[in-house]
């Protein structure tokens, strides 16, 4: 598994140079994401936190982690000292747990509201009522340890594309119409975090700002 040319080989791919790589390296060893590192990369994704917390003491200080997965509230303590961005708050309750352990660690956590685009039950995400309704809740705006910058969502795990791109243009069009509403200083839309390794080409071509590569940079998981 050659890291450094997977890297390149992907980044040459890119429909935008701009968009930011996160290599996700959940299962992989450390000296997988050592490697990556030495190829330049400085942002990490893990969906585990306990994964997560054992890695980051062993990489270097300068390494932005973020958080991909499902976020259990009883576990935010845990990476709020150090986490740089989490990807996947998909509910009010949740954010509020962030917003009170960023506090106490006195400093706000960058967060992305995960949205359900996908055809799967499955996948987690609020939906357009419920952040409706979030917003609008009068402790909303208090929310001084966190700071929304965007929006996140997983396509249906299909290889039809024209089901991909329209979930993906789905949330496109989401984020622009949230951009042009007012909102909180604690809240700016800059972000559209869609992609990953089997799906990062549409994503891009329908805008978004940060993908999530996996397996097309370390290889296949067990
Ligand atoms: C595992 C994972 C990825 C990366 O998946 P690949 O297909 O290996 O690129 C991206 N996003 C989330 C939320 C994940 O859990």
């Amino acid at each position: 598994m050659d890291i450094k040319a997977n890297l390149q080989k992907v980044k040459k791919t890119f429909k935008n140079p701009d968009c930011l790589l996160v290599a996700v390296s959940k299962t992989k060893p450390l000296h997988n994401l050592r490697e990556a590192y030495d190829a330049g990369i400085r942002d990490f994704g893990e969906n585990k936190v306990q994964e997560l917390q054992a890695k980051q003491p062993e990489m270097p200080a300068d390494v932005r982690w973020h958080m991909i997965g499902h976020l259990q509230r009883n576990k935010v303590k845990y990476i709020a000292p150090y986490v740089y961005l989490i990807h996947g708050v998909d509910s009010y309750k949740l954010l509020k747990e962030i917003n009170k352990q960023a506090e106490k660690n006195d400093r706000a956590i960058k967060v992305l509201l995960q949205m359900h685009i996908a055809e799967e039950e499955s996948k987690f995400g609020f939906d357009q009522q419920e952040l409706e309704e979030m917003f609008s809740d009068s402790a909303f705006s208090k929310l001084n340890h966190v700071q929304i910058v965007g929006l996140m969502g997983m396509a249906t795990f299909t290889d039809r594309e024209d089901q991909i791109r329209k979930e993906f243009r789905g949330l496109k069009s989401l984020f622009e119409q949230l951009r042009s509403r007012d909102f909180p200083p604690f809240v700016q839309w800059s972000e559209l975090s869609m992609g990953m390794s089997g799906d990062y080409l549409i994503a891009q071509e329908e805008g978004s700002t940060m993908v999530r590569i996996g397996s097309a940079i370390f290889g296949s998981r067990n």
